[in-house]
């Protein structure tokens, strides 16, 4: 098969993730909230440009070009109503039912005005091409099956008037010709847009998505943890649910990268963290803190049950070895356990719970390692 027909074929294979991630709620969020000031702005400049076809009416046909003058008002001031009703929200109901109306409300009075000016139809019939190139600007926020059908909307509509009566000796084979010369064309410009935009939202979730991962271990890292646990925790804190955080240090670990070098120890650091996330539940957060510490936000669990979790992760993380076959090792870890609790009368402070923890770990560690402590203050022990 030539390099052509693969690569055709995957093009198609890949349009349907693509439709779909292009009509995804996150999608169309950031799209609406990147294209806000667009649109806005598109709409500004399409009702001035409005305006100013009053100019061409006139060197068509001064005689008659007064007589419209109101419908070009009329014209721009829907446009306008389009941009503030798009103003706040590109997606508000009014926003989306006044891209569908505001253009076809300028398609007719169009039309009318090419009625009412002398040869207006013969002149004015090219004025339905800009109309089509600027569609793709104005709906650029929408999503891609929506402006795809306003565009084929408008593109009827003309013809829809004329068989309901509305005739004003427009020549609809020119009409077709002009219409579908340009359709073809925008669509594709459409098209464009949309793929130019998924290709930045795609790098753009791949990056924030790196920016909050831990290169080794491949969960969150202390920046992603931080910010997402601390609105975690407010947002418990004011539902007045209990929210525990663990602190989990793998012991002597240093021992390990002395003794067997600091590949293996990168392999025992994965293998550890792969015991712990055995035990977790979809909604605890897991990061890794610093160099062998790890953290963890249980949601909805007291003093009591954080400590059973952390139980089960010691447990987990001291029965199974790390298998090295490239030494042919067995190494079997241990982690020592801080836990925090937040009391739900308490105000939310994700620093002071980490340092509870952190305190905790330390008592752990003087204990004799490979055990679990709760803070003192977080509730009965
Ligand atoms: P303790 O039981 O008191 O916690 O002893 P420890 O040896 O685990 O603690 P210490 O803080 O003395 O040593 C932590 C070690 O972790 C030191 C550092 O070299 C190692 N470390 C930190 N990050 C990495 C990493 O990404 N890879 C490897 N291999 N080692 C790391
Ligand atoms: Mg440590
Ligand atoms: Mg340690």
């Amino acid at each position: 098969m030539a390099d052509q027909d693969v690569r055709l074929i995957e093009a198609i294979r890949n349009a349907r993730p693509f439709l779909k991630t292009v009509h995804g709620n996150d999608y169309l969020a950031a799209k609406a909230s990147d294209f806000a000031a667009f649109t806005r702005g598109a709409l500004l400049v399409t009702a001035v440009f409005v305006l100013s076809t009053i100019v061409w009416d006139f060197t068509i046909d001064a005689v008659n070009a007064p007589r419209v003058i109101w419908l070009r008002c009329l014209q721009a001031a829907l446009v306008l109503m389009w941009a503030l009703a798009s103003w706040r929200n590109v997606h508000a109901p009014m926003a989306r039912v006044l891209a569908v109306l505001g253009p076809m409300a300028v398609e007719a009075t169009f039309v009318h005005i090419l009625g009412v000016l002398d040869q207006g139809a013969a002149y004015g019939m090219g004025g339905f091409l800009y109309f089509f190139i600027f569609m793709p600007f104005l709906t650029l926020a929408q999503p891609l099956a929506f402006s795809v059908v306003v565009l084929v909307g408008i593109a009827v509509f003309p013809p829809l008037l004329h068989l309901a009566g509305w005739s004003v000796g427009i020549e609809w084979r020119i009409y077709f010709a002009y219409i579908g010369l340009v359709i073809g064309p925008v669509m594709l410009i459409l098209l464009l847009f949309e793929y130019l935009y998924w290709t930045v939202f795609r790098y753009r979730r791949q990056v924030e998505a790196q920016a909050g991962t831990d290169g080794l271990t491949a969960v969150a890292n202390r920046r992603y943890f931080l910010t997402e646990a601390t609105a975690r925790l407010r947002l418990q804190s004011e539902q007045g649910r209990a929210t525990s955080l663990l602190f989990i240090d793998i012991d002597r670990f240093k021992a390990i990268n002395d003794m067997h070098g600091h590949v293996l120890g990168d392999q025992v650091l994965t293998h550890v963290v792969g015991r712990l996330r055995h035990v977790l539940g979809d909604r605890d957060l897991i990061a890794r803190y610093g160099g062998e510490e790890f953290v963890v936000l249980l949601p909805d669990t007291d003093v009591e049950e954080a400590r059973v979790v952390a139980e089960r992760m010691r447990h987990a993380v001291k029965s199974a070895a790390c298998r090295s076959d490239a030494y042919e090792l067995d190494i079997v870890s241990t982690v020592s356990v801080g836990v925090a609790t937040h009391r739900a009368d308490q105000p939310a402070d994700l620093d002071r719970l980490i340092a509870e923890a952190d305190r905790a770990v330390y008592t752990a560690k003087r204990a004799g390692r490979d055990c679990v402590v709760a803070a003192e203050g977080s509730g009965p022990s």
